[in-house]
């Protein structure tokens, strides 16, 4: 465990890679017991003893294998009161949620980092993505999982595609891709896992030619509202303009906390600032998701990449997404 602290730790704090309480990490410390980030916390406020919930992997790896055809519908339905029933309580008797993508965690390596990194997101959410990756990581072992609904389909994809591959190769792929999602990387070594994330991430800002992200996010209270003055977002207002957050629909993450938040009226643009109307935990997460959506519009047209967005089913499947209104609902109690 001090191991998977550390590897959160290193990596929570990095807004190019971790934006509000988005991603996710685990660790197998125990025959059937796997710690992962809990709805509603941040993968940096893991800590030994909070942040995270501990579940039976074994079990909910088993939901995910064999399932036929005629059960796929009944078992999706199923699989967030199913994960549930999974928890082990905590010492204090109380049974966090565990993270929304619990499932494709329960089968892949000891470790497991996924985050949603502004760098390979510039990858993943660009046509051609996929061929890009093979020009960029050359030989390494990795897959690519074209977009699907996360959650149930999500696992059920990955894990058909990380067998595939396996049968294929006899290598155990720990670089996995999430088209206009993000990236996950897994490994029996905490060190291992955080590394290949790293490395994974500065080859593709390489060979974009991206620029830094910003070195820091900063907001400041105004009369309950939060103001974000940084030089990033009249670059981005003057440049593109607001109806881009609108017209690029990239990922998940940017509906959950940004689009959503706009549609609330919770968001006031001006050619030089953004103000959210929101408590401060909520207000951090849509700015950090502001943030990491600027830099990945501009990294794509800047690359001469085409923007690849999501479409109205993908779109619907997430404004619709129970799961995920729960975590925008803790996010904005803190
Ligand atoms: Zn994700």
């Amino acid at each position: 465990m001090k191991d998977f602290v550390k590897m959160c730790a290193a990596i929570g704090g990095m807004k190019d890679y971790v934006q509000g309480g988005g991603g996710n990490a685990s660790c197998k410390h125990d025959a059937n017991k796997m710690a992962i980030k809990a709805s509603g916390f941040t993968i940096g406020e893991i800590t030994e003893d909070s942040g995270y919930a501990d579940v039976d992997y074994i079990k909910i790896c088993e939901y995910h294998t064999g399932v036929k055809e005629n059960e796929l519908a009944e078992r999706e339905k199923n699989s967030t009161p199913f994960t549930m029933s999974c928890v082990f309580p905590d010492k204090n008797g109380n049974k966090l949620r565990p993270s929304v993508e619990t499932g494709f965690h329960s089968f892949m390596k000891k470790y497991v980092m996924h985050t949603h990194p502004v760098y390979a997101n510039a990858i993943t959410c660009a046509s051609g993505g996929a061929e890009l990756a093979k020009k960029i990581l050359g030989d390494a072992d990795f897959i690519w999982i074209p977009y699907i609904n996360p959650g149930f389909s999500l696992t059920l994809v990955i894990k058909a595609a990380m067998d595939a591959y396996e049968e294929k190769t006899g290598i155990f792929p720990k670089i996995i891709f999430l088209e206009n999602h993000g990236l996950i990387t897994t490994s029996d070594d905490a060190e291992e896992c955080l590394a290949l994330h790293f490395e994974v991430n500065e080859k593709i800002k390489a060979y974009l030619g991206a620029e830094d992200f910003v070195k820091s996010i900063s907001l400041s209270e105004k009369d309950d509202a939060y103001i974000c003055e940084d030089a990033f977002v009249s670059d981005f207002v003057s440049t593109f303009g607001v109806e881009e957050i609108e017209k690029s629909i990239l990922y998940p993450d940017q509906l959950v906390y940004l689009n959503a938040a706009m549609k609330d009226g919770k968001i006031a643009f001006s050619d030089s600032s953004i103000t959210i109307n929101a408590p401060k935990k909520e207000a951090l997460a849509i700015v950090e998701t502001f943030a990491a959506f600027c830099y990945v519009v501009k990294a794509i047209k800047k690359a001469d990449l085409t923007i690849q967005v999501m479409d109205n089913e993908a779109t619907g499947f997430i404004n619709n997404w129970e799961s995920e209104k729960y975590r925008k609902s803790v996010a904005s109690q803190k």
